[in-house]
């Protein structure tokens, strides 16, 4: 595969960007051969900069809900770009938007918008301490809730005193729930939760209803607020919150990627019984009152209410993940396909430095599908079943190729930390 353009790319970026490249997107921990930069994206599709087309099913780590560049979406983003975006006060569709989402999600009674998912879970941090005038805050081991200095996985640059007044306890493990509780004593002022185990390297899991319900009733019984993290998630599971299937409502949410379908828009949406935090705080930045994404997601909102997206992507999630465990039994690869068919994470069984994930899912790309080694995928409803069994062409392809290469495969250097921690 020619990657002359990506290269040179990369190498300009070494000299002006510190290490190449940062943060999520970056490839350093993805098979050589990923590429990098993209130039375009129509639908469930991705050109990269040299002219490669695949299909993508990271659809851009999540904000890609309805397709990229999604007509209608982009219209309604273009007209109110027009009209007016970052202005000296936010435009009308702020309370439109604020009330659509209040009218869509059970447990939201307001609204408070923002950027990225970072900022949302940071401000609901803040909303449950300014709420409880406590401190302390429970979360889970290994779940991601953005690159803020009080949850960044990364720890360079950041003070033990950023980190304090929290505590970890382990997703789906209701005695580990209750002893975080019970050390928190009289301080606890939020339990935060991610709709389902959605950490990367690790098999992903359902939520246990258990679980959930347990963390209600915790924070009940003892006034901190539940805040549940839809960033990843969210509108991909459910119309409404993750968790009120199993009858739980949050407090607070929080929300952003799919949003806008990929125009920058993030929020918090909370009950009436996180209102006063939330009016006491100060949380601001210069583009998060920005009208045009806010358009774009009235459209999105609209699409989530008026159309059958969701029982097709569970319908695409389960013909990818049914004809992948078939093509992988046949192939005689323990492989698991972990987590909702929409959102679904691969791994290979004893694959320790993760050599077959990384040898299959470069066979992938070059068939022309773009997969993740070690963090969850998305699917998108732009996607069609022609789309999903490409996939599953290749895969069975790609499984072949795995079988003769399997015994030679070279360890993976930079995956090498897996090894030591699991
Ligand atoms: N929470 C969750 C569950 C996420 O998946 C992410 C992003 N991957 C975030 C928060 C942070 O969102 P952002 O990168 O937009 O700040």
């Amino acid at each position: 595969m020619d990657r002359r353009n990506d290269r040179a790319l990369r190498a300009r970026a070494e000299v002006v960007i510190p290490g190449g490249m940062f943060g999520h997107q970056s490839t350093a921990l993805l098979p050589d051969d990923y590429p990098q930069y993209f130039v375009k994206a129509k639908g469930a599709h991705l050109w990269d900069a040299d002219g490669g087309k695949v299909l993508d099913l990271m659809c851009a780590y999540g904000p890609n809900l309805f397709g990229y560049g999604d007509e209608a979406i982009d219209a309604a983003f273009i007209a109110q770009l027009r009209q007016g975006d970052t202005l000296t006060g936010p435009a009308p569709v702020m309370v439109e938007l604020a009330e659509t989402l209040v009218d869509m999600v059970g447990h939201a009674d307001w609204a408070l918008f923002c950027k990225n998912g970072g900022d949302a879970t940071t401000m609901a941090l803040t909303v449950a301490r300014a709420q409880t005038r406590r401190k302390t805050v429970i979360r889970a081991r290994g779940a991601y809730h953005g690159s803020t200095p009080w949850c960044t996985p990364r720890t360079a640059g950041v003070l033990e005193s950023d980190r304090a007044h929290q505590i970890l306890c382990d997703y789906n493990d209701v005695a580990s729930l209750e002893a975080a509780v019970a050390e928190a004593g009289d301080d606890l002022a939020a339990i935060f939760a991610a709709p389902f185990r959605h950490d990367a390297f690790i098999d992903q899991a359902e939520p246990e209803a258990a679980y959930a319900a347990r963390a209600r009733e915790l924070c009940d019984r003892t006034g901190a607020l539940l805040v549940l993290d839809e960033v990843r998630a969210g509108f991909r599971l459910s119309r409404d919150c993750s968790w009120s299937h199993l009858g739980v409502e949050p407090d607070l949410s929080t929300w952003g990627k799919g949003l806008a379908n990929g125009h920058a828009l993030s929020a918090l949406l909370g009950s009436d019984s996180a209102r006063k935090g939330a009016e006491a705080i100060y949380a601001t930045g210069s583009f998060w009152y920005q009208a045009a994404p806010m358009a774009a997601s009235l459209e999105v909102l609209r699409r989530i209410r008026e159309t059958d997206y969701l029982e097709r992507l569970e319908t695409l999630g389960e013909r990818l993940a049914s004809g992948l465990s078939e093509r992988a039994d046949a192939a005689g690869f323990g492989f698991r396909i972990t987590g909702p068919g929409q959102m679904p994470l691969f791994l290979f069984d004893e694959d320790p430095d993760l050599r077959k994930g990384f040898f299959w899912s470069s066979a992938m790309l070059a068939k022309g599908v773009y997969v993740h080694p070690w963090h969850n995928m998305f699917l998108c409803d732009a996607m069609t079943e022609a789309d999903i069994d490409q996939a599953l062409d290749a895969a069975e392809a790609s499984f072949a190729e795995l079988r003769a290469a399997a015994p030679g495969l070279a360890p993976v250097a930079k995956m090498a930390f897996l090894s030591q921690t699991r």
